[in-house]
């Protein structure tokens, strides 16, 4: 079955329900017999095709993204993790994979509202792919969780990055629109890198998350890139 972005109509003299199913099976989005076409229902037909090929593209650029922040979500985050392990072991190259949770976000909530809470995820993943290279990957790995994955980059040079995230957030509180608030936020993260930390891409997120927790535990506002 062959994925193409060009959407494909199918065009026959034979109404057999089995060439109708075989080229839905193929791919075809439509099916039009010979002896009735005509060109309003062609005109349509091409209109109709263009139009669903254009939703599905929206539907699956959307169905890798968070709603809430934009960012990544965390399935499509799973799957850039898995090809990004595969390369790094197939050619040797460092990758590193940070975890970030935003610290004491219960008392944002419980101070301003849910919704001010979700300003401050937004903020947050705002100055992570502001502060990250283009090609660091960041994504909401959960409900305060943000998971960044920053290929060609070790351990030295993630700790680096994860330190510029840390004091660029520690900078710019989260200032609420329509309200005169300014909400400090800080972060504590945890970072892995293969294969010396894991051997698995699980066993790399669960390694990133033991040091995020171990980041909470010196005191937050912390990034903790080794035992
Ligand atoms: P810690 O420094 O230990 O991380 O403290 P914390 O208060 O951040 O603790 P924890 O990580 O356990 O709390 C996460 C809170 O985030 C709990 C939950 O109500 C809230 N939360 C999760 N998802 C969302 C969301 O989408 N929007 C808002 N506003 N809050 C959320
Ligand atoms: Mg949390
Ligand atoms: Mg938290």
């Amino acid at each position: 079955r062959i994925s193409i972005d060009t959407p494909i109509i199918m065009m026959t003299v034979d109404d057999a329900d089995e060439v109708d199913i075989a080229a839905a099976e193929a791919g075809a989005v439509d099916f039009l017999l010979k002896s009735e076409l005509n060109p309003r229902l062609l005109e349509r037909a091409v209109r109709y095709a263009v139009n669903l090929g254009a939703t599905l593209r929206q539907l699956r650029a959307a169905a890798l993204r968070d709603e809430l922040s934009g960012l990544l979500n965390r399935r499509e985050l799973q799957n850039l993790l898995q090809n990004e392990w595969l390369r790094a072991v197939r050619f040797k190259r460092p990758f590193s994979l940070g975890l970030a949770d935003i610290d004491s976000f219960k008392r944002v909530n419980d101070t301003y509202g849910h919704p001010v809470g979700d300003q401050v995820i937004r903020h947050v993943g705002q100055v992570l792919e502001t502060t990250l290279r283009r090609l660091d990957r960041v994504a909401r790995f959960g409900g305060e969780e943000f998971a960044i994955l920053m290929p060609e980059t070790g351990r030295r040079e993630a700790a680096i990055a994860m330190e510029r995230v840390r004091a660029a957030l520690a900078q710019s509180p989260c200032v609420v629109t329509g309200q005169d608030l300014r909400i400090p936020v800080t972060l504590s993260i945890g970072v892995a890198v293969p294969l010396e930390d894991a051997n698995t891409p699980d066993a790399l997120v669960a390694v990133a998350d033991r040091r995020l927790y171990a980041a909470k535990n010196a005191g937050r506002d912390t990034v903790r890139v080794e035992n």
